[in-house]
């Protein structure tokens, strides 16, 4: 085995998470607030840098600082990785087990430092201590992660921490093998030293690559989503449409949409409040997706206004669906919202012929229908030829 310097080891594989946490400290700022995790993986990386070269300092600086402080500090900045992963995964965050870690830590450091000092003993509990957050953590990543590379990758690398930090840990206990402490020169130890080393390299930049993906994959959302229903926006049901209105093309077959309407709103609006609107509209939307046939696209078409396209549906059916919408939504089931209702005009071509721009101009006069024949009633536009 090469003799490694120890010290620079530890020194150089301090330096990645330092910098890494500066690149998540900025970069987790502008984050959407639904994506959590990022601020505490952050503080980890910062506290598992500085704890690093308190550790490599060893001899060269007072005891508490490099063996007491520094792996605490590993304790701690590990502890916070994983709960940075369950709040970014939106599972149970384990801040009492890390708690409980941290107080074993400061107890068990002390004691073999002042009381009992054992450099194979320190090693032991560190290990111990720490096989329970990197195997933690490289679980829930895995178990959570499993759409995303970056997660698998980083659950895969402290996967293999875990296991050497397990070993060293259990080589304590083999008579014989127990070393001189962290810079000691038996292979176990230098083993360890650069694997860690690896790991905090290959694991910063993994955990940036986890959260990059899930910014990319959140704004990809946002791009389509209505913010206050969470249902199409306009653009994205246009593309929708375009798709739709293709395939139709080559199989065949109508396409249909609704725009639906709700009825006096603006009075809802002025006798409840503006958050009670907000409310029905979005309990407009849960309702209306929930009783969609699956290849319906429902879109807000754009204030109090809603759009549905219903692919390969003729004009009878689409009725009979613009109707069972009308009539659930006239049921009142939130006793906490008051009784609403809507109007729907329908309108219906062949996909040859339904633009966009044609499927709503006669939705449209059809619901200018529903509204003048007394609103909360559905009305088929006059261009349809019925089949
Ligand atoms: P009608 O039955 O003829 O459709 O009457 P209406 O009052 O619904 O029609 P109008 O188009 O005059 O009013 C639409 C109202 O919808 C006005 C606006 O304040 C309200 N509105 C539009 N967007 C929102 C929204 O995002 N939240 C809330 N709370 N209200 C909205
Ligand atoms: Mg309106
Ligand atoms: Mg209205």
């Amino acid at each position: 085995m090469p003799a490694f310097d120890l010290r620079t080891v530890i020194l150089m594989s301090s330096v990645m998470p330092g910098l890494m946490a500066l690149v998540m400290f900025s970069l987790g700022r502008g984050f959407p607030a639904n994506i959590r995790g990022v601020g505490h993986w952050a503080w980890g990386a910062l506290i598992i840098s500085l704890s690093a070269v308190l550790l490599a300092l060893r001899g060269g600086i007072a005891d508490w600082l490099s063996m007491v402080a520094g792996n605490v500090g590993l304790i701690f900045g590990t502890g916070l990785w994983l709960i940075g992963s369950q709040l970014f995964f939106g599972v149970r965050a384990s801040r009492r087990l890390v708690a409980l870690l941290l107080v074993i830590a400061v107890v068990a450091m002390c004691w073999t430092t002042w009381v009992h000092p054992s450099a194979p003993a320190r090693t032991l509990y560190m290990s111990i201590l720490l096989t329970v957050t990197f195997g933690l953590n490289s679980l829930t990543m895995l178990r959570f992660g499993k759409g995303s590379g970056a997660a698998i990758f980083v659950g895969s690398m402290q996967l293999v921490q875990t296991a050497v930090t397990a070993v060293r840990g259990a080589s304590m206990l083999v008579p014989g093998w127990a070393g001189e402490g962290l810079l000691g020169p038996d292979p176990m130890q230098q083993i360890y030293l650069i694997t860690s080393s690896l790991m905090s390299l290959t694991m910063t930049v993994g955990i940036l690559l986890v959260a990059m993906e899930r910014l990319r994959h959140e704004l990809e959302q946002q791009s389509f989503m209505d913010p206050l229903t969470g249902l199409l926006n306009r653009r994205a049901f246009l593309g929708a449409h375009q798709q739709e209105r293709d395939r139709t093309m080559r199989t065949g077959g109508p396409l249909s949409l609704l725009l639906i309407d709700l009825d006096h709103f603006k009075q809802v609006n002025d006798t409840y409040g503006h958050a009670m609107g907000d409310r029905i509209l979005v309990d407009f939307g849960k309702r209306v997706a929930a009783i969609l046939p699956v290849p319906g696209h429902v879109a807000r078409w754009g204030g109090e206004e809603f759009a549905v396209l219903l692919p390969r549906v003729d004009p009878d059916e689409a009725r009979a669906h613009a109707e069972r919408i009308r009539e659930r939504i006239a049921q009142r089931d939130d006793a906490t919202l008051p009784a609403y209702t809507c109007s729907i005009g329908v309108s219906c071509m062949a996909a040859s012929e339904a633009t966009i721009e044609q499927l709503a101009r006669d939705a449209d006069e059809a619901l200018y229908d529903a509204k003048r024949g007394g609103r909360n009633c559905v009305r088929l536009s006059d261009q349809v030829i019925l089949l």
